[in-house]
């Protein structure tokens, strides 16, 4: 008998629905039919995806209240937001490839100096089957920028949703087929992390994988078994800093948004404050005060929901607990809260925080916010820097030059100048991580040609090939004196 996976509702516990887990002895079935469909799919020219990818979007579109309220059953998120940070940001991603894939994908034409007799190009190449594997968080808006990439890329896709969020994965591959693109193009498998690991090893052509630093180093790992690509979106533990001239109420805004958004559950959210001494009591009044305005809860006009499982939970207790311990203070709230068997954690401020905590090291992964006063500019980028992540990070100040200064000495992938969380809203601006945040980067050419190999063609100018006319043919006649003479005339300038 088939197992069979069920969905719960985080607000509340209760089931929502189950699905059939997919038995990783099928998986060869499954990557073979995908082999096909990509046979299909990669022979059509750029304009009839172009086609059916905007079916999709539109579909996506016609439905994008449906797909929020399921993405709000299964993450707990409020709706506003899962429409706003799920639906409307997929609708971005795929816009984007539709309107720029093939754009990105033309031919680049080489420069063969110094060998002008050499003309080449390198052309970008579908890889084949891409195997996706998506985390909870954003359960529909990050498996998707993969989905969308590798398909405009001219891959199909082998997709496995995480085992807490199913039905949002059922629904992309339900939604695939009702806007019409080719059987067996976008295949949804389900099931745990055995299933992930027998896709990773099932013989696809790329892993795009988007989860924790610890299960991606075991991806990379099996990926590696096979040599297949990967593409690694992992965890965070972002900097924020603000600069003595920043507009201190405008950063507290952004802190506590980019601390709460999706209760602290997104892998750019603030979770390192840095504050220049010299303003940080009056950066802590209207921190305070904005933290006041924010309300918890998952109905309407509510800002902040549950934790999507007791196990998130208690990593965060686990945190705040460790901080406590070595001499930290709860400004703000501290604890989990039950409300109708769903699990919440109050909006939490740290102070007296330092390096040695968890809380400063670590991915927390929830509502918590910890904040540290610095010297200087200098002192706060020593304390960004100090952390094996590099997702992304942000800095705040009135002078923009100052800003992109420090945004470039940032040792992350991404870096917001007075914003956070924006480049998540940038397709066309690579997104990905240094360290221990990953391998690799969505949005953008940079991320669509990791669903590509590149092949370069040359072609000569003239009848004599170019490596006779050097002279490296077979007998080998040339003296080392004409190699070193035409290094010289080649290279001395
Ligand atoms: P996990 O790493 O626990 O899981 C991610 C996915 O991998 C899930 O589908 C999971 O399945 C699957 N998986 C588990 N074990 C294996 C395995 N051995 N081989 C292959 N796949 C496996 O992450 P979470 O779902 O908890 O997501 C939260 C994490 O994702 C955070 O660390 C967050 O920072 C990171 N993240 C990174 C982003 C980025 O862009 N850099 C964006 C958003 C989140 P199952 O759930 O069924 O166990």
């Amino acid at each position: 008998m088939t197992d069979r996976l069920t969905s719960h509702d985080p607000r509340t516990g209760l089931v929502i629905d189950s699905v059939d887990v997919t038995p990783p002895e099928e998986l060869p079935a499954i990557v073979e039919r995908s082999r096909k469909a990509f046979a299909g799919w990669s022979a059509l020219t750029h304009d009839e995806r172009r086609r059916h990818l905007k079916d999709w979007k539109q579909f996506i579109l016609a439905h994008g209240e449906e797909i929020a309220q399921l993405i709000r059953s299964e993450a707990g998120k409020p709706l506003t937001e899962a429409y706003g940070n799920d639906v409307l940001t997929t609708l971005t991603v795929l816009d984007h490839y539709v309107r720029l894939a093939e754009k990105y994908l033309r031919p680049r034409k080489g420069n063969s100096w110094p060998f002008l007799t050499v003309r080449g190009w390198t052309e970008y190449h579908p890889r084949g089957v891409a195997g996706v594997i998506g985390p909870w968080n954003y359960p529909f808006f990050l498996p998707m920028i993969p989905i969308a990439t590798a398909l405009a890329a001219g891959c199909s896709v082998v997709f496995k949703p995480s085992e807490l969020t199913p039905l949002t994965g059922r629904w992309i591959g339900e939604s695939a087929a009702a806007a019409g693109l080719p059987a067996d193009l976008v295949q949804v498998i389900q099931g745990g992390g055995e299933v992930g690991a027998a896709l990773v090893s099932s013989g696809v052509d790329v892993v795009s994988f988007t989860g924790s630093t610890k299960v991606g180093r075991m991806v990379a790992v099996e990926a590696a078994k096979n040599l297949t690509p990967v593409v690694l979106e992992l965890g965070g533990k972002d900097a924020m800093v603000v600069l003595e001239d920043a507009d201190l109420k405008r950063a507290a805004g952004g802190a506590v948004f980019g601390a709460m958004v999706n209760a602290g559950q997104a892998c750019i959210s603030v979770e390192r404050l840095y504050v220049v001494q010299s303003v940080y009591d009056r950066f802590l009044d209207h921190l305070s005060a904005a933290f006041d305005g924010v309300s918890p809860g998952s109905g309407d006009g509510k800002d902040i929901g549950p934790m999507i499982s007791p196990r998130q939970i208690e990593v965060v207790e686990s945190h705040v607990a460790d901080a406590l311990a070595k001499g930290a203070k709860v400004l703000k709230g501290g604890h989990r809260v039950d409300r109708k068997g769903g699990v919440f954690f109050e909006p939490t401020l740290l102070v007296d925080v330092d390096h040695s905590m968890l809380v400063m090291q670590e991915e927390t992964f929830g509502p918590v916010l910890a904040i540290m006063a610095v010297r200087d500019e200098e002192t706060a980028l020593a304390a960004a820097n100090d952390c094996g992540y590099g997702l992304h990070g942000s800095v705040w100040t009135t002078d923009d030059k100052r800003g992109a200064r420090f945004a470039s000495q940032m040792r992350t992938g991404t870096v917001a100048v007075n914003d956070v969380a924006v480049n998540f809203i940038t397709p066309n601006l690579a997104f990905g991580g240094v360290g221990e945040s990953g391998i690799g980067s969505n949005f953008g050419p940079d991320g669509i040609k990791s669903y590509c190999y590149p092949k370069s063609i040359t072609s000569s100018r003239l009848r004599w090939p170019t490596t006779r006319l050097l002279g490296a043919w077979y007998p080998r006649r040339r003296p080392m004196a004409y190699w070193k003479a035409l290094a010289k005339v080649l290279f001395r300038w």
